[in-house]
């Protein structure tokens, strides 16, 4: 031991380990109220974009927009049901019970809760993003779609040929992320962070919101969302999905 150093005090040793307690009291107090930074780096209405899309615990399934059998042109009454009753019930009970005892986190909204997921406690995390994700992701789906047909127009057909040249262009490259993506997941039409569009694939029930993109329109392909009809022709699925989108909401969804 080096001769020339002097011991601690006792209360120097008492001041260190009440500052070493009270910081640690700190960090896991700003860990529980921490806002996550996207909420303030991309700036996003989310209620613009769905019912359900801005929600906090307790969450509710909400309503479809239209009758179950509405999107005949593209997607069987069967399947909505099932789609929507079953399966994107299932993810909103799933994540209603995974906060069940997290106070703090009923506080935060879906997308709050999503967009960083890293700083959720262990024990809630992989439920959040799995069950949650699959909650937020069809609250914006059912909109995306519309059993009346249109057109993108103002300042997101706009941006659509800026960004990919033509409306064709930019279909060929959704169309071919959504048959190319392995196993189930998303394609996704997305504003990124330079607030260039641009096609994305999500994997599972991941969101946009995890790579910091808004989301625009989006394509669910899990063989639940098409296998009743379609069963392995994806493809087909995917052609007829362009006869329901919902452009005027895609518009909102890109300007809020
Ligand atoms: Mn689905």
């Amino acid at each position: 031991m080096n001769k020339n150093h002097s011991l601690p005090t006792r209360r120097e040793v008492l001041g260190t380990m009440i500052g070493a307690l009270g910081a640690t009291l700190l960090a896991s107090a700003g860990k529980a109220f921490a806002q996550p930074r996207f909420a303030g780096r991309l700036k996003i209405d989310f209620s613009k974009l769905a019912p359900g899309a801005a929600a906090k615990y307790p969450f509710a399934l909400p309503d479809l927009p239209y009758a179950a059998n509405a999107l005949a042109a593209a997607i069987d009454e069967q399947t909505m049901q099932i789609h929507h009753g079953r399966h994107h019930k299932a993810y909103t009970d799933n994540l209603n019970n995974a906060l069940k005892e997290h106070t703090a986190l009923q506080q935060m909204t879906i997308v709050e809760l999503l967009s960083d997921l890293q700083a959720l406690p262990e024990s809630v995390r992989a439920v959040v993003r799995n069950h949650g994700g699959g909650y937020f992701n069809h609250c914006l789906f059912w909109h995306m779609m519309s059993p009346q047909t249109s057109q993108p127009s103002g300042d997101l057909a706009a941006a659509i040929n800026r960004d990919f040249g033509s409306l064709e262009a930019c279909k060929e490259k959704f169309n071919k992320a959504a048959s190319s993506l392995f196993g189930s997941g998303w394609a996704w039409l997305v504003v990124n962070e330079t607030g260039k569009l641009e096609i994305a694939q999500t994997a599972n029930q991941d969101t946009p919101l995890a790579a910091k993109h808004k989301p625009v329109l989006g394509i669910d392909v899990w063989e639940h969302a098409y296998y009743l009809r379609y069963q392995n022709k994806r493809g087909d699925y995917i052609a007829a999905f362009w006869n329901v989108i919902n452009w005027e909401q895609c518009g909102k969804n890109f300007a809020g």
